[in-house]
């Protein structure tokens, strides 16, 4: 995995002015359910000396693919998430709040993993009303309906459900008249 450090020497010795910085991010680790993101995902932004600590603005901008929570269909979608961040040059007990400076640098991965985290969503649809997929068929119902569709009743939507996760072919269920009264 590539890290994301950065010589900050210029502004530990006193510089003043924003340090601006443009970094790839490489080897992103898979703690992203579902989504991945197309590499190299770019980390840049600026650092400001704030005299007791330094002021770390990051922007993580990237592109992602990942499949519909109900169809599957392959998405594509761009990312641009920003955080603000402190850094300091020593913590006694940093629970990851700050960034500490190590050896005149400072590593972003973690402060990246994080927003990512925050950020990206758990659930993406292909749109808002996509219509998924018929729990019996399998059929993308986007594409128009299918012929066990209109035969549902409701009530038997869970049995249905429960047949489908226990891979129970239902074939012509609705058919036989069995659940019309
Ligand atoms: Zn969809
Ligand atoms: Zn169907």
């Amino acid at each position: 995995m590539r890290d994301l450090t950065l010589d900050i020497s210029p502004l530990l010795c006193g510089k003043t002015g924003d340090q601006t910085f443009s970094l790839e991010w490489t080897g992103i680790p898979e703690i992203f359910y579902g989504i991945k993101p197309v590499e190299p995902v770019s980390v840049s932004g600026t650092i400001r000396n704030r005299q007791k600590y330094f002021e770390l603005n990051m922007t993580v901008e990237f592109e992602f693919t990942s499949e519909c929570a109900r169809c599957l269909k392959p998405i594509k979608k761009h990312a641009e998430y920003s955080c603000v961040k402190s850094i300091v040059t020593q913590a006694e007990n940093n629970d990851g709040e700050y960034i500490v400076v190590d050896n005149n640098a400072v590593t972003l991965n973690e402060a990246a993993e994080e927003l990512l985290f925050l950020e990206l969503p758990s659930r993406l649809l292909c749109s808002e009303d996509c219509a998924g997929l018929c729990h019996i068929c399998g059929k993308n119902l986007n594409e128009g309906p299918c012929p066990c569709r209109k035969e549902t009743d409701p009530r038997w939507d869970g049995l249905k459900r429960f047949l489908d996760n226990n891979h129970i072919i239902t074939e012509g269920g609705a058919e036989n008249g069995s659940t019309k009264a």
